[in-house]
């Protein structure tokens, strides 16, 4: 008899969780550049579905709507010219997910389960075809327990804010240091505390402040750590 050899082909992937404002996605997108990996940005998938609990006008705290409500939501993701795009029941929502009212539906309806399960899925099945670098809150924790590498992100609260201000200034929005202080202290409360799947390290996670980090020197020192894992 021929015995039939599988070849399980293995992907790097590369989880970097953190709060809101920490820089994931710009040192994300970076790195992936660098690695020649695929960047999947999980916060824009819970975006989308925010997007659409908005349109219907459906109420974040009211799980049973939520629940319904994701039957007949469907995300998918396609990638051009490296670039990520959101697919939201067929129509490409790249360019409306990134208001604050998106972000606070987003903060507030990813507490269901419902939502997560839904897009833990597909999260998982891209860094099954692919070498990725994914961010999120709950990847090395709960998405890819089993990541190559994991880094848990973060910056004070004071550092986040500002960072928050300055890239609302050069879009030209005017904002308050204070509220958008208290607005990231509410949304980590809310990421760390939910019941599902909350924002914490992994026990496995690389802990990175980049408070005092520029964005390079945070990209130099992950891709440092990931030179160390292939070497090994
Ligand atoms: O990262 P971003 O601000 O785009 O994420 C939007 C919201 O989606 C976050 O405030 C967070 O509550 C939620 N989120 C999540 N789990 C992820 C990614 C994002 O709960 N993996």
């Amino acid at each position: 008899m021929i015995e039939r050899q599988e070849i399980v082909m293995s992907y790097f992937n590369l989880a970097i969780d953190g709060p809101a404002g920490a820089g994931k996605s710009t040192i994300a997108k970076k790195i992936a550049k660098q690695l020649g990996f695929i960047y999947v940005d999980t916060g824009a998938m819970y975006r989308a579905m925010a997007l659409y609990f908005l349109r219907n006008k459906i109420d974040a705290t009211d799980s049973g709507a939520i629940e319904k409500a994701c039957q007949k939501v469907d995300v998918t993701i396609e990638y051009r010219n490296g670039e990520q795009l959101v697919i939201l029941n067929g129509e490409n929502v790249n360019g409306l997910i990134r208001t604050e009212e998106v972000g606070n539906m987003a903060s507030a309806s990813s507490v269901n389960k419902a939502v997560r399960m839904k897009l833990v899925e597909l999260q998982q099945s891209l860094a099954k075809k692919a070498d990725v670098v994914m961010d999120g809150r709950d990847i090395g924790t709960y998405v890819l327990p089993d990541a190559d590498l994991k880094i848990y992100l973060t910056a004070s609260t004071q550092e986040r804010a500002r960072r928050r201000w300055l890239e609302l200034k050069e879009k030209g929005i005017t904002a308050n240091l204070e509220e958008i202080e208290k607005d990231i202290t509410s949304r980590d409360h809310r990421d760390m505390t939910r019941e599902f799947a909350p924002l914490r390290q992994a026990e496995d996670a690389v802990y990175l402040d980049s408070s005092d980090l520029s964005i390079d020197e945070v990209v130099a020192k992950i891709v440092s750590l990931y030179e160390g894992v292939n070497k090994k």
